[in-house]
């Protein structure tokens, strides 16, 4: 058996590389830039990870994380890439080296490098374009290994995310692998341990949540383009349901320091999403939360649906939204967000005393400015009588009346005012009689 030479060409490829790094001595491999190096045969490599991890606590192929990648294969059926890649006429499609056989290039090779929404069925993979050598191949037989993962289980379907950073060249997703195997632990559901109080089960909030997590560890987070999977497992086929990627770590690393600063607590805002939906818990609110988080898109309407859905009051709301915003998401303006929140609050606590909660759809509800005005002038009114003082500040008008900044300014008003209403109820509830 002579030395094997690999070279990586994608997401895919790393993650197989970086698991065998991880079933290899420090004599037997070596990683530099987008070469690994393997100085033991692939079999052995093999059999160590096997003996391991892939298998189930029964000792059958496969365990439940690696089953929807190689199922289609027994084991013996793999021995067939643990031979060496001898020099011949024909071209690995990955790796670009001239070899004696090729394989046609299959679900193994590398499973997602057709996006998730050209494709139902995870089988329906269009194989045949490509060809690959037997060294390529076990690459991808190996990645699964070296992915982080959760899983949900409801009866007989199993979903199970995946998270993998890719750094710019395999030795620094080396690094930041190992970075990220500090959250690790050995479970047959999961290899990530977080301390949240309810554990994430899809992959958005798995990868907030485990980047937090390791902030809040080491202080920074690793740049690398994280990859987020979803796969559901109901025996027989597999279906992609999230194939994903974000490289938005920087801005992350700013919204946790941020959140810090102003004394916010992350893990407490995301709990507040979590529901309770006929006795079971739910994080499908805090998973599309997370999915808007990584992607930085503009967060006010999204709060303004949720509040009322969740019916409760969340946590450092005003903290996150101002973390957020100076990390460069939902670009509301600062003093914009001071005025909102200050008359959003008094909206609430007027609201309450008056015990009128369906002001507050109708406030929501409003379709333009003048509506939205409309609606405020009218509960003024009607408060007054009831000696209950609504006064809009001047400046609160002028960014109302800004055509470009009144649905930011409505939506973050609305949230606050929910919010200060929500919390004096539950206030009352706690029996201190409604103080907030
Ligand atoms: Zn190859």
């Amino acid at each position: 058996m002579g030395i094997t030479k690999l070279r990586v060409t994608n997401f895919w490829q790393q993650a197989g590389a970086i698991a065998i790094n991880k079933y290899a001595n420090q004599a037997e491999v070596q990683i530099t830039k987008n070469e690994l190096i393997l100085n033991v045969p692939k079999k052995t490599i093999f059999e160590r990870a096997k003996a391991k991890d892939m298998l189930t606590i029964n000792q059958k192929p496969w365990a439940s994380h690696i089953r929807p990648f190689l199922k289609q294969y027994r084991i013996e059926q793999l021995e067939k890439f643990f031979a060496d890649a001898e020099p011949g006429k024909n071209v690995c499609s990955y790796c670009g080296r001239q070899v004696k056989k090729l394989e046609v290039d299959s679900l193994v090779s590398n499973p997602f490098s057709v996006k998730a929404n050209n494709f139902t069925n995870f089988y329906g993979f269009g194989s045949g374009f490509k060809s690959i050598c037997e060294d390529c191949q076990f690459l991808g037989i190996m990645a699964p290994l070296a992915l982080f993962f959760t899983t949900s289980i409801t009866g007989r379907d199993r979903r199970i995310s995946y998270v993998f950073p890719e750094g710019k060249d395999l030795e620094e997703t080396l690094l930041i692998h190992n970075w990220m195997s500090k959250v690790g632990q050995k479970s047959a559901l999961s290899n990530v341990k977080l301390s949240t109080k309810y554990y994430p089960s899809s992959p958005y909030e798995t990868l907030l949540l485990t980047l937090y997590e390791l902030y809040k560890d080491s202080g920074k987070l690793f740049e690398a383009n994280y990859h987020v999977i979803q796969i559901h497992d109901q025996g027989n086929t597999s279906t992609v349901l999230v194939n994903d990627a974000f490289n938005s770590a920087q801005r992350l690393q700013l919204l946790f320091s941020e959140m810090e600063a102003l004394g916010g607590d992350l893990s407490n805002f995301f709990n507040a999403f979590v529901i309770k939906e006929n006795g079971n818990i739910s994080t499908e609110l805090r998973e599309k939360l997370s999915k808007n988080i990584l992607k930085f898109l503009q967060l006010e309407e999204f709060l303004e649906m949720m509040i009322f859905k969740l019916g409760r009051p969340i946590k450092y709301l005003y903290e996150f939204i101002r973390a957020y915003t100076k990390a460069g998401g939902g670009k509301v303006k600062e003093e914009i967000l001071e005025i909102c929140k200050k008359t959003g609050e008094q909206i609430g606590n007027v609201v309450f005393e008056a015990e009128n909660f369906g002001d507050l759809y109708t406030l929501r509800n409003s379709k333009n400015i003048e509506n939205f005005l409309e609606t405020l002038s009218m509960m003024s009114v009607k408060y007054a009588n009831e000696k209950w003082t609504l006064k809009l500040p001047e400046e609160f008008l002028r960014v109302i009346n800004n055509p470009a900044e009144w649905k930011k300014a409505k939506s973050l008003t609305v949230i606050f005012a929910v919010n200060k209403y929500l919390q004096r109820q539950y206030a009352r509830t706690m029996n201190n009689g409604g103080e907030a």
